[in-house]
């Protein structure tokens, strides 16, 4: 039996993938239901494939807003349109929560609410899936190194009548304020901006949600201490700019999975464990260190930082390979590996053959199952 502590996005997703491979798994998690706040709003095209592999997508794609422009104080400043791998699905990581637990529910997993992690911390595998605080990482006695990155950052999703459209990332920078507005699913924005900037681009209706939150760049100094593992928000934390944090959960996730589940079935030796850390742990860090410098520069306060923005980074982003790069990265698609699975021509490169075209791309339909998001090559059965 293994034992997930935390049913957010990354510990649904190992219970589904685990499921996947008829292991037995509990899902415990302290709070006393799911959570309805939409925190996350980005399923990029590789966490939207990890969906589909588990077969959790469901209506998401449906249902999301896609984004096609970003605009900076009204002028299109950066076009995703033609980019074979823009597709990122904006929609609450709520509703991303409540597919992933229907998928859980028809694999015959409920999740446990109302039960702290303290309750299973003799569990024989122990998956920490508990967030930034994780109580499974502090017992594991696993240091979560790094530093604050900003201070005051704000959300809300408001609900307004506002003369914007609905396919762009609007972003609003007068000289130190700076504020960006989404747009959400079922006609709410989000609106985001640094230091209690109270900005925004017309009256308010209502204010559905709002949070105020520091932000931090940490990663856990190990994902793996004998049979205690972390994934998502317990190993790495950073800025959301970027929309990162919960598709690397994902991914963490879909990696772990086959992995415990060829050792639990006694199929693979307990040292292919130790690959989850070598290929994952990686990626986390590449994470980190792209989105504190793009948090800095986008919403640093300085004179000098808001120049280097306004005179230099907002052109940059009208030519067409600096485009394509942006939107390639963010997508995930480009995530590879090159731990001790990797090994030949094409070993830990993502294989779009089987994994078919991005899910959130143009025209491109549900992905079907069996891509191997994993190392290639060394595919799950
Ligand atoms: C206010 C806010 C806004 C955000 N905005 C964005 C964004 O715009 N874009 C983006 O990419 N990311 C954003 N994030 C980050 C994103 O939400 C996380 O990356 C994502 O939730 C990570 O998923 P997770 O499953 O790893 O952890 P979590 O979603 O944090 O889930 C952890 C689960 O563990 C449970 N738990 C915690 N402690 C215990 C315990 N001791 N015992 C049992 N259960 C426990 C919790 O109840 C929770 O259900 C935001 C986060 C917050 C808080």
């Amino acid at each position: 039996m293994i034992t997930i502590v935390g049913a957010g996005p990354t510990g649904l997703a190992l219970a589904c993938g685990l499921r996947r491979f008829e292991v037995d798994v509990r899902v415990v998690d302290a709070a006393s239901g799911p959570a309805t706040t939409s925190r996350a709003m980005g399923v990029q095209p590789r966490g939207a494939e990890v969906l589909a592999r588990l077969g959790a997508l469901g209506d998401l794609a449906e249902k999301a807003v896609r984004l096609r422009k970003m605009r900076v104080n009204g002028e299109v400043a950066l076009d995703m349109s033609a980019l074979r791998e823009a597709g990122q699905l904006v929609v609450s990581q709520a509703r991303v929560e409540d597919r992933l637990r229907d998928r859980l529910s028809a694999l015959g997993v409920e999740v446990e609410w109302d039960t702290p992690a303290e309750t299973v911390a003799d569990a024989d595998w122990l998956i920490g899936c508990d967030g930034a605080h994780s109580w499974v990482r502090k017992h594991a006695g696993i240091a979560f190194e790094g530093s604050q990155v900003m201070e005051n950052f704000l959300l809300r999703d408001v609900r307004a009548a506002w003369d914007l459209d609905r396919e762009s990332i609007h972003i609003f920078a007068d000289g130190p304020s700076m504020t960006t507005v989404f747009p959400l699913p079922g006609g709410v924005w989000r609106v985001m901006s640094p230091d209690g900037g109270r900005w925004t681009p017309g009256p308010v209706e209502e204010v559905e949600w709002e949070s105020t939150f520091r932000i931090h760049r940490r990663q856990a100094v190990t994902y793996r201490r004998g049979t205690v593992f972390l994934a998502g928000d317990a190993a790495h934390i950073h800025s959301p700019v970027g929309g990162q944090g919960m598709n690397t959960g994902l991914g963490d996730a879909e990696n772990l999975a086959w992995k415990l589940a060829l050792v639990v079935h006694g199929r693979a030796d307990e040292r292919l464990l130790d690959t989850y850390e070598a290929e994952r742990r990686p990626i986390g860090a590449r994470v980190l260190a792209s989105t504190t410098p793009a948090t800095r520069l986008v919403l640093g306060p300085g004179l000098v930082t808001r120049t280097i923005r306004d005179r230099v980074m907002w052109p940059l982003l009208n030519i067409r390979p600096v485009q394509r790069r942006l939107v390639r990265s963010a997508s995930q698609l480009g995530v590879r590996y090159s731990g001790p699975l990797a090994a030949g021509r094409r070993g830990g490169q993502r294989v779009p053959a089987f994994a078919g075209r991005p899910v959130g791309a143009r025209g491109a339909g549900d992905v079907p199952g069996g891509g191997t998001g994993a190392a290639g090559g060394r595919r799950a059965p």
